[in-house]
């Protein structure tokens, strides 16, 4: 029974059948369903923050109900949700959930700020900060509380557009980052123009830069360039003690990755995390 395999497994064959075109014709219904019932499901990944070695902050990431007869994986459900107009409806009730499950974390003693993904694309909508705003003050959210990490899945058209939206999001509260910097088609002009506060680091560069010269270069390269524009960083995707040590003598200021932990349910990682730090207070440096 598909139900019984393990998420990891279903998500390999999901990626099996994609490959094999075996993905439902009706898939921009079935996801537009799901997003109607309100059923999709959020999990967390903590940054740990190098320094003091706590967690600083935490990625909100979407996932497509288990229990639901068919599977999605994450990649394909974004490029569905992009291409079909979803993506506002998405982001939503991605934000809602996060909002509702994460009100609880600062009495439970985890002050953290929640980064959701935004999809660039959405930067074209002048009442995008509105729409954002107005979800905060239904959930009494306080500004900063919540950062957009802006994905670029397509070439930024309107540039004057974006910068726009991006300094009304910032005037908001919105801390902004630019998501895997170095993929897609981020340029000096994004620095230059956006008002960001940080950068993270594409897992595509740091998952290999122990074994490759030239992917370390890469990653020192935008970790200066960041530093220059005196921005701090977040390198994604660290599984390995190894890689953890590299980026440490590179001076790179947060790290997200399997070493540390997978996204997780938020009941979770709030335990995660408590537990996380009474071993750091436990055993310093
Ligand atoms: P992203 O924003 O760059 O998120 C990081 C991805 O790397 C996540 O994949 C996370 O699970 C994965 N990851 C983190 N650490 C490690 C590691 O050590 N090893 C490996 N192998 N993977 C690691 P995920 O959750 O599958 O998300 C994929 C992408 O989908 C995200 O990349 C983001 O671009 C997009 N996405 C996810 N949730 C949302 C959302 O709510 N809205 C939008 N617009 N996009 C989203
Ligand atoms: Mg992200
Ligand atoms: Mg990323
Ligand atoms: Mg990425």
């Amino acid at each position: 029974q598909k139900g019984a395999l393990l998420e990891h497994q279903r998500y390999a064959l999901a990626e099996r059948d994609v490959k094999n075109s075996l993905m439902p014709d009706n898939l921009p219904k079935l996801i537009a369903d799901v997003i109607d019932a309100n059923e999709l499901r959020v999990v967390y990944q903590p940054k740990v923050d190098i320094r003091s070695n706590r967690v600083v902050s935490v990625e909100a990431l979407v996932r497509w109900p288990s229990d639901h007869p068919q599977f999605v994986p994450v990649n394909v459900l974004i490029d569905t949700v992009e291409r079909c107009g979803l993506v506002e409806a998405l982001t939503l009730q991605v934000l809602s959930a996060v909002l509702r499950e994460t009100s609880g974390w600062k009495m439970a003693g985890l002050d953290v700020t929640v980064w959701v993904n935004l999809s660039a694309r959405l930067l074209s909508q002048p009442d995008l900060p509105r729409t954002l705003a107005h979800k905060m003050e239904v959930w009494f959210a306080e500004p900063g509380s919540i950062g957009l990490e802006i994905t670029e899945s397509a070439l930024i058209r309107d540039l004057d557009k974006t910068v726009e939206v991006l300094s009304e999001l910032k005037r908001l509260g919105f801390p902004l980052a630019i998501d895997d910097f170095g993929t897609g088609y981020s340029s000096f002009a994004y620095l230059r123009r956006f008002p960001i506060d940080e950068l993270k680091i594409d897992r595509v560069f740091v998952d290999n830069m122990t074994e490759s010269l030239q992917d370390k270069q890469i990653v020192q390269s935008i970790i200066d360039l960041a530093h220059n524009f005196g921005l701090p960083v977040v390198a994604e995707g660290v599984e390995r003690l190894e890689t953890l040590q590299a980026l440490i003598a590179m001076e790179c200021e947060q790290i997200q990755g399997y070493y540390f932990a997978k996204p997780m349910p938020a009941q979770e990682l709030l335990i995660w995390c408590a537990d996380f730090h009474r071993k750091a207070e436990a055993s310093p440096g």
